[in-house]
């Protein structure tokens, strides 16, 4: 066995109720004026988080949205200038996350991530910009939040058309790694334990909404393969994600949970091995189908047609998606790229193409 390894600085507290604990770790590290970021529909989680950190909370700025656009990172930065903000709690999910992040880049303030979906952004160094159309990505462990604050009650209420999706999403980051070309062991292990913990209970969160542990377990996973896509690669899978959500803004999670079935059976021969081991995760025989079926219990958008792309779009996708190479296990032409769009656009059961 032959890996390198590194950590990025996490710090984490996880647990029911743990947000009670923000207003210390503020004090413990000497932040006074913090800025709290929502998007609009989370404004009530921003309050909540404001009254909690009283005095200490500088303002709220609720614009955050999809795709981190650089007129909103700008209106946040003037705002956390005029309060005098020194450090910013995201609460929300990988939207809000995403513009902490971006403020983190653009002008050094400490982010304090407060996650409520399982987008796991909050373990990354990932940052995203959107400008003139266009999203620029990158990695800097200057975005990597200060801490994270996992609360599972925060997450009771997210809806079921969301929790699904967003699971799979936080799966997609996992599973790309244990089936890479030369998995790293560390980054594996990380993985397969949170693939584990959200194959358990994406299902049971859709059975029951408000089943905490549950919902412990999804925020757990989601942690993991967080921290799996943090320290480790992205392959053909992320690169035709982020081709369908920047040219067509498909929606970020369902696209994730679509496509991940097709992306596995494409790389399935080529890492026979890293596949079977996902499959044993996940407690089902084959890895493709096993995610196929668990997006069929936790999803009601199953196919790239619900989220509104037309035939003549996968051409397009496929055009963009090859315009530069793509590191992936097995090599990736258009042609095939096509017919992995083609299928998952008809939602077909996944095979090896
Ligand atoms: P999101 O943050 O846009 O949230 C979707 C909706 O759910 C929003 O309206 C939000 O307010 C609402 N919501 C969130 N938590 C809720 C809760 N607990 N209860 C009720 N409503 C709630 O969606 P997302 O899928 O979490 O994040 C997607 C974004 O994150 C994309 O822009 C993607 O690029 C980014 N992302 C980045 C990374 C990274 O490492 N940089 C990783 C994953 C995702």
């Amino acid at each position: 066995m032959e890996f390198n390894f590194s950590a990025l600085p996490w710090q984490i507290i996880f647990g029911a109720g743990a947000l009670q604990q923000l207003p210390a770790e503020l004090d413990r590290r000497g932040y006074h004026k913090a800025l709290v970021l929502s998007t609009p529909e989370q404004r009530h989680h921003a309050e909540a988080a404001r009254d909690l950190i009283a005095t200490r909370c500088a303002g709220i700025f609720d614009q955050a949205v999809m795709h981190v656009p650089i007129q909103t990172v700008t209106e946040a930065q003037t705002l956390a200038v005029a309060v005098q903000a020194d450090c910013t709690v995201s609460i929300g999910g990988g939207s809000t996350t995403g513009l902490g992040k971006a403020l983190a880049l653009k002008s050094g303030l400490p982010n304090i991530a407060i996650p409520t979906t399982y987008a796991g952004s909050e373990m990354t160094n990932v940052w995203g910009i959107t400008e003139g159309g266009r999203k620029t990505t990158g990695r800097d462990n200057r975005v990597v939040p200060t801490f994270a604050i996992y609360d599972p009650e925060l997450t009771l209420d997210l809806p079921a058309a969301i929790s699904g999706p967003s699971g799979i999403n936080a799966m997609a980051q996992a599973v790309v790694n244990v089936t890479a070309a030369k998995p790293n062991p560390i980054i594996s292990a990380l993985a397969l334990d949170g693939i584990r913990a959200l194959a358990v209970s994406l299902p049971q969160i859709i059975e029951q909404p408000r089943n905490l542990e549950a919902r412990t377990q999804a925020l757990y996973g989601a942690c993991l393969c967080g921290a799996a896509l943090g320290v480790g690669i992205t392959g053909l899978h992320h690169r035709l994600c982020h081709t369908l959500g920047g040219s067509f803004n498909t929606s970020h999670a369902d696209t994730h949970a679509i496509l991940l079935a097709y992306s596995v059976a494409y790389n399935s021969q080529a890492v026979f091995e890293g596949t079977n081991r996902v499959a044993h995760a996940m407690g089902c025989e084959e890895a493709a189908r096993g995610i196929w079926d668990l997006l069929h219990v936790v999803s009601t958008k199953t196919n790239l047609r619900d989220l509104g792309l037309s035939e003549a779009d996968l051409a397009t996708a496929a055009d963009i998606a090859t315009e530069t190479a793509c590191l992936n296990p097995r090599p990736v032409t258009r042609q095939d790229v096509l017919e992995l769009l083609t299928v998952a656009f008809n939602g077909e059961l996944p095979r090896s193409l």
